[in-house]
């Protein structure tokens, strides 16, 4: 018999009604033939709950105590869905991560997984149990319950399924992965298929799906993940390896992110060791810089342009007290109201011209960036956030997305 992972995410388990939904889900497949193994997140927002509750106990709770607590939800859904499973008349079992043979390092709160004991789960096929897993949890060596981090049943998911060399579908609210935000931009298709490469860059760049070390774990051991609706009434959207050929299209996805600020620092004195230092210090405090530009040097002295998390704020404030010390003439500006768009698509490897079409958008419609990066599949603008719907359209327009 084939196997098959199914991963069902809080909303798909978040009342009694929607496990027994989900109960009647997983017997139709069992019937149609297929050895299941199940995944479970907590039960809508209890993992929230469970951190409000910690919090309200301490303000710095310890942190393998909170791995006890947080992977209580996901035991919760668990064995919740298999009595559903036995009362309905289906054999199933439920098992925690380290029931499961789920080993992680000793990181607690954000353990990755080391390996999976993969004949525990067998062994319960093999009885024709339906096995429903506790996701985000597993042991590390000491013994210890561990958690993997927020959105980590997905990457519980894919990674049994990667042990048990079968595909891996996720269940979850959204209908599939679209190229653009159909909220921005109503016509929006959804993708059928795409590759891991492209999700990648799309997750990292804010498309919230999937959680990105999932999809990393499934490049990584080439699992074909499928992300649909809980109700298993639409087509969802397939990620895998595709090869340019079945790609048709240049440009699979856009996405935008306000995550980010822009920094500016005028006036630096252009020589290698001035510049060297500023991004030394930047990698020092932890700052993680994504795009950079740099103006060619007039009368010796250059303008360098990075941008940076929101979140990094403090420290770049800092930073620039320190660098003003040093670099008496320098003139620093942060600008916040930025966004970063971005179209990705497999098809840029081999065909050209899509940054041509690109800044015709942006000159058409009058939009104006600041900088541009690119890697092989992807490039990357700046704009003001007051252009961002405009640019969404107007790509997502251009390609036909
Ligand atoms: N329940 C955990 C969370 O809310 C893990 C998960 O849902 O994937 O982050
Ligand atoms: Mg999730």
């Amino acid at each position: 018999m084939s196997i098959v992972v199914q991963k069902y995410g809080g909303t798909s388990v978040a009342s009694i009604d929607k496990i027994k939904s989900v109960a009647k889900k997983l017997i139709k497949r069992k019937e149609s033939g297929y050895d299941l193994v199940v995944v479970v997140s907590a039960m809508g927002k209890t993992t929230d709950t469970l951190i409000e509750m910690a919090k309200k106990i301490s303000d710095n709770p310890s942190k393998r105590e909170l791995d006890m607590l947080l992977s209580t939800g996901e035991q919760m859904t668990s064995s919740l869905l298999a009595m559903a499973l036995k009362d309905m008349g289906y054999d199933a079992i439920a098992l925690t991560g380290f029931q499961a043979g789920i080993k992680t390092e000793d990181k607690h709160t954000k353990a990755s997984i080391l390996d999976i004991e993969i004949k525990k789960v067998r062994h319960h096929l093999k009885e024709d149990k339906i096995v429903i897993i506790a996701g985000f949890q597993g042991i590390d060596e000491n013994g210890d319950i561990t958690t993997l981090g927020r959105g980590g049943s997905d990457t519980t998911a894919v990674a049994l399924a990667a042990k048990l060399d079968c595909p891996c579908e996720i269940y979850t609210d959204v209908e599939g992965i679209y190229g653009v935000d159909p909220r921005i931009y109503p016509n929006a298709k959804k993708l059928d298929y795409i590759s891991y490469d492209e999700m990648l860059e799309m997750a990292s760049l804010g498309a919230k799906v999937i959680e990105t070390r999932a999809v990393e774990l499934g490049s990584k051991y080439q699992v074909p993940i499928y992300i649909a609706l809980n109700t298993g009434l639409v087509t969802g959207t397939y990620i895998k390896e595709l090869n340019e050929s079945m790609e048709k299209k240049v440009v699979t996805g856009l996405t935008a992110s306000d995550d980010d600020l822009m920094v500016t620092i005028n006036n630096v004195l252009y020589n290698t060791k001035n510049i060297c230092y500023i991004f030394n210090r930047l990698g020092e405090m932890d700052i993680n810089i994504d795009m950079i530009s740099q103006t060619a040097p007039i009368h010796g002295y250059v303008n360098i342009s990075f941008t940076a998390p929101k979140e990094s704020k403090d420290l770049i404030i800092d930073l620039v007290q320190e660098l003003k010390r040093k670099m008496r003439e320098i003139k620093v500006d942060i600008q916040e109201d930025i966004t970063k768009i971005s179209v990705v698509g497999l098809g840029m490897r081999t065909q050209s011209g899509v940054a041509a079409r690109l800044f015709k958008v942006f000159a058409d419609n009058d939009i104006h960036f600041k900088q541009v990066t690119t890697s092989e599949i992807r490039i990357s603008y700046t704009i003001n956030t007051t252009d961002k719907e405009k640019a969404i359209v107007k790509i997502a327009e251009e390609f036909n997305m």
